[in-house]
C-alpha cells in the first residue's frame, strides 16, 4: 500500500458466537495497524467506542457462529447495510467450536451449562442449531483458521483495500 487514498474505506468487526481469539488476531497485527490507519476508519467494533451500526459500511468482519437469535438479527441487519461481508476464523466459517452443541439439542445445553453451572446467566434465546454465518446471509469472503493468523488477516486486508478478493493460496505460498 503505497498511497493513501481520498476516501478511506469503512471497516467494521463483528463479534457473535466466538471466543474473541479471532479479534486477538486481529490485534496482533500489531505495528501494522497503524499502517492500515491510514487506509480505513474502523467505524464499528468491540475494539472501539461506536455500539451504533453505520448506515453503510464498506467491509465487515465477522467473528463466531450464528448461535442465538440476538445473533441472527445482528447479522442480517449487518449483511444489509455491509458491501463486502468476511467470515473471519472458523467459527464464522464451519460453526466450529459453538456447533459442537449441535448433536445434543438445546434443552440439554441449557440445562446442563447454564441451569446447572451459571444458574444467574441471562442468556439470548438459543437458536435450535449453530451454523456457519453463509447459512443465514450471503458472505463475499472466507479467512479459516482458528484464528486465522495475523499475517493472514493483514494479507486479506491489503488485498481487499487494493480491490481484490484475496486467494489464500497466496497468502500460503508467500509463507503467510
Ligand atoms: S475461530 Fe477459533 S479463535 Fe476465532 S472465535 Fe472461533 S474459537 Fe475463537
Amino acid at each position: 500500500m503505497n498511497s493513501q487514498p481520498k476516501h478511506k474505506v469503512s471497516v467494521a468487526t463483528v463479534w457473535l458466537d466466538g471466543c474473541s481469539g479471532c479479534h486477538m488476531s486481529f490485534l496482533d497485527m500489531d505495528e501494522r495497524l497503524i499502517e492500515l490507519a491510514a487506509f480505513v476508519d474502523i467505524v464499528y467494533s468491540p475494539l472501539v467506542d461506536n455500539k451504533i451500526f453505520p448506515e453503510q459500511v464498506d467491509l465487515t468482519l465477522v467473528e463466531g457462529s450464528v448461535s442465538s437469535e440476538e445473533d441472527l438479527s445482528k447479522i442480517k441487519k449487518i449483511r444489509e447495510h455491509t458491501r463486502l461481508l468476511v467470515s473471519m476464523g472458523d467459527c464464522a466459517v464451519t460453526g466450529n467450536v459453538p456447533s459442537m452443541r449441535n448433536p445434543f439439542g438445546t434443552e440439554k445445553v441449557l440445562q446442563h451449562v447454564y441451569l446447572k453451572h451459571a444458574p444467574n446467566a441471562i442468556v439470548p434465546r438459543l437458536l435450535p442449531r449453530v451454523m456457519p454465518v453463509h447459512q443465514v446471509v450471503p458472505v463475499d469472503v472466507f479467512l479459516p483458521g482458528c484464528p486465522p493468523s495475523a499475517d493472514v488477516l493483514y494479507f486479506a486486508l491489503t488485498e481487499l483495500l487494493a480491490g481484490r478478493i484475496p486467494n489464500l493460496e497466496d497468502a500460503t505460498r508467500f509463507g503467510k
